[in-house]
């Protein structure tokens, strides 16, 4: 089936139009700067990039120029928009409502609005992504796939928090994880790597700009490092993760931030940017280490123990651990933090193969002959996942 998948931020809006069996991609694409002027960038394999200005005051004039674009004679690739059998749209925050992706209706749209406490910058945007693409495309069926849905099968004690319990009755405040549609893909690949067997424990480390580690037993999520919202975890490229939250009061009260101020230092100048001064980029990082600055070097340590000591509390609260994936940006390409990680895990037998592991970007078994826990390397595809959910629930 041919599928449409909108990933929309508050003025931005990716997009890809590929097939769901097989994962082909006819074109896929950016609008940015809606709400400002507009600008379309669309690919498709075996051409030359398509750059244009396009007036986008909001979501309904992007996606109007998707489609525009998509049954262009010279530009597209459709002849009519009746090809494309569904849409899917990438949403934040499902909350508690949302155990698997569902058919958008007024159902779905109320109870995606009633997470709007829980994600207050995704969900608006997701939903005028949805609004727009039900006014332009009436007749297609839309899908919603969310970041949460995979890690509703945690078990009450990894998702509670320590906080009088009237705060999860009354509010919904509790773990919810986030990158789900990529630890999904990624678990099901390493269970399928390791021969499906009946009983399999994964530990999968999506580390990219944003980075969180899921703890999968038999394909089902039994924990993750990121809880309400997605600042929690470990240090990523700007957002700090786990904090004692003494910090805030302390801060706040030494330099009168008000809590807006003191979220945005911890989403926006913290993670590896904030401790190296250097940059967000793990490439820029490794450049700047390599001459000696001792800051960068520091980023990437602190980043490096983090994820190992994750991956140490996982094994452990799973009882033994099958494989390790690495997926995402830093996870598919960084030979060298690959390495890092999983170097003094030999204990708990993982054994990485040097040779194997100096490989980027493509699907592959890095452990070395003998190592007791698998080591593979899988490139994430949520966009299959979403283009398989609406497949699913459009037949
Ligand atoms: P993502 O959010 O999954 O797109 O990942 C983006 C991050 O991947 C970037 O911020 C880089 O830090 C990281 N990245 C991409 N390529 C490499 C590489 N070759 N070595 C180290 N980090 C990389």
């Amino acid at each position: 089936m041919k599928i449409l998948i909108i990933n929309a931020g508050s003025s931005s809006l990716k997009y890809q139009f590929m097939e769901s069996e097989g994962g082909e991609v006819f074109a896929k694409g950016l609008c940015e700067r809606i709400g400002i002027d507009g600008r379309l960038t669309h690919k498709v394999p075996g051409r030359e990039d398509v750059k244009s200005d396009i007036p986008m005051p909001t979501h309904s004039e992007a996606i109007q120029a998707v489609l525009d674009i998509m049954v262009d004679p010279v530009k597209g690739v459709i002849k009519s928009t009746d090809e494309i059998a569904a849409v899917g749209h990438r949403v934040l925050h499902g909350g508690m409502a949302f155990t698997e992706s569902c058919i958008i209706d007024d159902k779905c749209i109320e109870a995606i609005k009633k997470c709007i406490p829980l994600g207050p910058l995704h969900n608006p945007a997701n939903l005028m992504g949805i609004e727009a693409c039900q006014k332009i495309m009436p007749k297609t069926p839309q899908v919603a796939v969310f970041d949460t849905a995979f890690h509703m099968t945690m078990p009450a004690k990894a998702y509670i928090y320590a906080i009088p319990y009237e705060y999860y009755e009354k509010d919904d405040v509790r773990r919810y994880g986030f990158h789900g549609t990529s630890h999904r893909y990624v678990s099901a690949r390493a269970i399928d790597m390791l021969g499906n067997p009946a009983h399999s424990k994964v530990i999968c480390c999506h580390l990219g700009n944003g980075s969180s580690l899921s703890a999968v037993v038999d394909g089902k999520c039994v924990d993750t490092t990121m809880g309400l919202g997605p600042l929690a975890g470990f240090p990523m490229g700007t957002r700090s993760g786990d904090v004692d939250a003494t910090i805030l009061e302390y801060l706040m009260g030494r330099y009168g931030y008000d809590i807006k101020e003191m979220l945005n230092i911890l989403n926006k100048k913290s993670g590896v940017l904030g401790i190296s001064g250097v940059s967000s980029d793990f490439r820029d990082l490794d450049e700047a280490a390599q001459k000696g600055n001792e800051r960068a070097a520091l980023a990437l340590e602190k980043f490096i123990y983090e994820v190992k000591k994750f991956i140490g509390a996982y094994a452990n609260a799973m009882g033994g651990v099958d494989a390790i994936v690495f997926t995402a940006g830093i996870g598919e390409n960084s030979i060298d933090l690959r390495r890092r990680i999983c170097e003094g895990m030999e204990y708990m037998g993982v054994k990485m193969d040097a040779e194997k592991n100096n490989t980027r970007g493509k699907e592959v078994d890095v452990s070395a002959d003998g190592s007791k826990v698998k080591i593979f390397v899988i490139p994430t595809n949520e966009e299959l996942m979403i283009a398989m959910d609406t497949a699913a629930l459009c037949k």
